[in-house]
């Protein structure tokens, strides 16, 4: 991406407005993980073109045969690898340093977030590190029980399949998790969008409900979204993980 001299203006618009107004709660979604390499599940190419969702995501799919579901999982856990926090997710981590972010609310499972330095980070989607006994609820850490390269499913020791604790399709968003990121959208000044076009319930409120309170919306995204001609005021077009840093870049300056 060339930057414009229209780039570096609207760049100072979004440090503008975080400087002054202080409190930034991000939304994020798929698009900031990209670069670590992580795909978009739903982008052509992504996983939900190898394996149908219906067959694979749904809770009722995992209940009834948890076996198959997890060599679809399996197979995720090849794609992902061993991804690292990528200059996006390092910004938002420095613009929590530099005492703006507040709260990141995501809907990515990955935890990139928490490992590049966020320290309160709202799940919606639970997280793939951790998993979950569907009979007795004891909770393990992935890497407790779960070796790559296995053909069989990890178990508990009630002798019940474990399910990662993220949410399936027909499986609820954790009501904690909903409560926390309603709280932090009405309480921010700056709601930052990042990497997501915010369209599936309930990431869809939460930038209206920021902007109800009367927060400023700063959108960063590829391209534009259905929230970009409505509650965005500032646009910045692009990959998080060039103009994240840039972002913080021009914030610096504006500070010192
Ligand atoms: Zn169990």
């Amino acid at each position: 991406m060339k930057s414009t001299p229209e780039d570096a203006e609207i760049l100072r618009q979004a440090a503008a407005a975080i400087v002054e107004r202080g409190h930034v709660v991000a939304l994020t979604g798929a698009g900031i993980s990209v670069d670590s390499g992580i795909p978009d599940f739903r982008s052509p190419g992504g996983i939900w073109d190898r394996f149908d969702p219906m067959e694979y995501a749904q809770i009722e799919a995992f209940r009834a045969n948890p076996e198959k579901v997890w060599k679809m999982l399996r197979a995720l856990g090849d794609m992902v690898g061993d991804a690292e926090p990528n200059p996006g997710h390092i910004g938002l981590a420095q613009l929590e340093r530099l005492g703006f972010l507040k709260t990141v609310i995501t809907q990515n499972v990955d935890r990139l977030h928490q490992r590049a330095g966020n320290t309160d980070v709202v799940e919606f989607h639970g997280s793939d590190q951790y998993l979950v006994c569907l009979q007795c609820g004891k909770r393990y850490e992935d890497k407790e029980v779960n070796q790559r390269g296995k053909d069989d499913a990890p178990r508990c020791e009630c002798n019940a399949v474990l399910k990662p604790d993220v949410v399936f399709f027909g499986e609820p968003i954790p009501e904690e998790a909903l409560v926390r990121a309603q709280m932090a959208a009405r309480e921010c000044k700056v709601m930052m969008v990042v990497g997501t076009s915010a369209v599936v319930f309930p990431a869809s409120q939460i930038p209206f409900a920021a902007k109800r309170t009367g927060a400023t919306v700063i959108e960063v995204n590829l391209e534009a979204t259905p929230l970009t001609g409505s509650v965005t005021d500032i646009f910045l077009k692009g990959s998080s993980s060039t103009i994240l840093p840039k972002l913080v870049e021009t914030i610096e300056e504006t500070i010192v």
